[in-house]
């Protein structure tokens, strides 16, 4: 379970997120809609680490992600052992596929399990192998990563992330920087991955129905707070804040 407690984070002096509080259940699907610089990226990056978060707690599974409440109340940074333990737990997607550009295929996905889990180097490949098959690219593992088309390498990130086995699996518009007859093979390796696991997944996109059909629950942001939240059919079908309705409007 992921609870984000009073979290507040700033970028300078703009507050980006304010006192935002809500939670994800284990296995849940959640996708977050709402304009441009609503925060919802930050959300993502917040939980992988990848930014300091200006104030509040972010609990996984009842531990503290990067700062604690000591025995007196105080709020404490966690040292980067601590935070690397439960990082190692969540996966990331992003935009742009991020892949090693000097590495192979199978390479990019053997990666992280070696370096960072310590799996011996055949365990790895063979992990990836299977990973590789599942995405539609197990007969790609030797080329390069340019080679690939960017649907492709997007599907080899999504395997990457996957090869550490994670509870958590964050979602950055990973089809947004794709030309769209290749967005559909992607969310194809997703939906399998949402039918077939039982990661929890934050997702942030743009393909409402593919968001309708996987999620369970849609939170609606705008200025880094959430103005609605409910079950898809619910929140897509019958909105019931007009900053919701005028923003589905905008992008259905
Ligand atoms: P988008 O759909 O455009 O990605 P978003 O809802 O994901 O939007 P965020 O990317 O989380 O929004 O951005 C929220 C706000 O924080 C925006 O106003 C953005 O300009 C600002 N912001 C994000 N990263 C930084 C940064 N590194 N430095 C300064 N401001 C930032």
């Amino acid at each position: 379970r992921i609870v984000f407690e009073d979290v507040v984070k700033r970028f300078g002096k703009v507050s980006v997120l304010n006192e935002l509080n809500f939670n994800v259940a284990k296995g849940e699907r959640v996708t977050l809609i709402g304009p441009s610089g609503s925060g919802k990226t930050t959300i993502l990056r917040l939980l992988m680490t990848l930014e300091d978060l200006s104030d509040g707690y972010i609990f996984v599974d009842g531990e503290p992600l990067t700062h604690a409440k000591n025995a007196s109340g105080k709020r404490v940074a966690l040292k980067p052992k601590e935070v690397s333990r439960i990082r190692k737990r969540i996966g990331m997607v992003f935009q742009q596929f991020n892949l090693f550009p000097n590495m192979s295929v199978i390479e990019n996905v053997m990666e992280a399990p070696v370096h960072v889990l310590g799996l011996p180097k055949e365990e790895a490949r063979a992990r990836a192998q299977g990973l590789l098959d599942q995405v539609g690219l197990g007969n790609r593992g030797d080329e390069h990563p340019t080679r690939l088309s960017g649907g492709q390498q997007q599907r080899v990130a999504i395997a990457r992330a996957l090869a550490m086995e994670p509870e958590i699996l964050l979602l950055d518009e990973v089809t947004s920087a794709l030309d769209p007859e290749l967005v559909g093979d992607v969310l194809g390796v997703l939906r399998d991955v949402a039918e077939n696991t039982d990661i929890t997944m934050l997702l942030v996109t743009h393909e409402m129905q593919f968001a309708r059909d996987v999620s369970h629950r849609v939170m609606m942001f705008d200025g880094g707070r959430i103005v609605e939240e409910g079950v898809p059919d619910q929140i897509f079908g019958n909105p019931r804040e007009e900053r919701t309705k005028k923003f589905l409007r905008a992008v259905l």
